[in-house]
């Protein structure tokens, strides 16, 4: 392997800075140069590539965001766009590329992969959690603390006015973001799609906290966590009838792309760091069509098709010690 190409694509995720940084030094070191494609999948269409040098990441550990920009592009899914993708890649002498993204990225490597016989590795690079295959994916553990943060300030506000916030988190159809931050923040009730009823059901659950809460009157606020597009009809229906069924004073509160934002906390640096640098290495040892990820803290390689086609689970005993410690009774 003499030359790698790498690519952010899908959600952008706090930490992909630090994983290009890895993966420019781990290069280096191996003397393998590296060429970063940007606005991911686009990129390789429109021949849009930058040299990464030592230079180039510099001071960039940091740094959210990613300075090979993300996107989406559905042009690359067709036929022709692998094509066009793969006729380029080897144009400028590419022997492997590696693509830091989420589940859809990864599908955009198997798909390339049907043109190009070159190796392709997958870094598990969104806020949310939902790969399987890996314990965490790079910026997690950031967007928790992000949303940790705007929640402690909520409830400041929510106690003064004995008020109930409805805190709308990421997760696209995961609760992997929700049930860590309501546990984080010590909110009273979380709703995540993989534990989810009915609108009828869970409205009966958050009804019956409320009611012990207007009985014990030890909680002047109420803080209830719920992932993004959970809700039928969205959040404000919830309110309206958790309002009429109690007439309590009720928010809706979207924490929305903040989560995906600013400077990635230690283990994000750390998940990113050592990601990349065993992308490289498994790429050095023979790897092709796997991702790179974590279980335990050991390094693993998955195939690609697996990280889709297995289930990953919620923390089973998090989401009991939420249901023990916010029984309220
Ligand atoms: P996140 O979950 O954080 O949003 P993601 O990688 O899942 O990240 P997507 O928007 O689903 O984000 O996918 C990113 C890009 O990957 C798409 O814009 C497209 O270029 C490519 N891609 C997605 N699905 C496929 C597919 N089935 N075949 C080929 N390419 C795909």
């Amino acid at each position: 392997v003499n030359k790698i190409a790498v690519l952010t694509s899908g959600g952008d995720a706090p930490g992909m800075n630090a994983c290009i940084r890895a993966i420019c030094l781990a290069c280096e070191h191996e003397g393998i140069e590296v060429i970063g494609y940007t606005h991911g999948y686009n990129g390789l269409l429109r021949q849009d590539w930058r040299t990464l040098e030592r230079a180039d990441v510099y001071n960039l550990i940091q740094r959210g965001g990613t300075i090979l920009y993300s996107a989406r592009c559905d042009k690359f899914k067709t036929k022709e766009g692998a094509e066009l993708a793969a006729k380029n890649l080897d144009e400028l002498n590419v022997d492997a590329l590696i693509v830091i993204g989420g589940n859809g990225s990864f599908m955009g490597l198997e798909h390339l992969q049907t043109v190009w016989d070159k190796p392709v590795v997958g870094i598990p690079g969104t806020i949310d959690n939902d790969i399987s295959g890996t314990d965490f994916t790079i910026g997690f553990h950031t967007a928790i603390q992000t949303a940790v943060e705007s929640i402690d300030k909520v409830r400041d506000t929510a106690e003064a006015f004995e008020r109930i916030f409805l805190v709308e988190v990421m997760g696209r159809e995961a609760g992997f973001i929700a049930l860590d931050s309501a546990i984080s923040s010590g909110s009273d009730h979380v709703l995540v799609p993989e534990l989810f009823t009915s609108a009828a059901e869970e409205l009966v659950k958050i009804l019956d906290k409320l009611e012990v809460r207007r009985k014990n009157k030890t909680n002047p606020s109420h803080i209830i966590i719920i992932t993004e597009n959970l809700w039928p009809g969205g959040l404000q229906v919830l309110a309206d009838s958790l309002a009429s069924e109690t007439g309590f004073d009720l928010r809706v509160l979207t924490l929305g792309h903040v989560q995906r934002g600013g400077s990635p906390v230690s283990k994000d640096r750390m998940l990113a760091t050592r990601l990349g640098a065993f992308a490289v290495e498994s790429l050095l040892n023979g790897a092709r069509g796997v991702m790179v990820g974590e279980t335990h803290t050991k390094p693993v390689l998955v195939p690609l098709e697996q990280t889709r086609t297995t289930t990953k689970n919620l923390n089973r005993y998090s989401v009991e010690i939420l249901d023990r410690i916010t029984r309220l009774g």
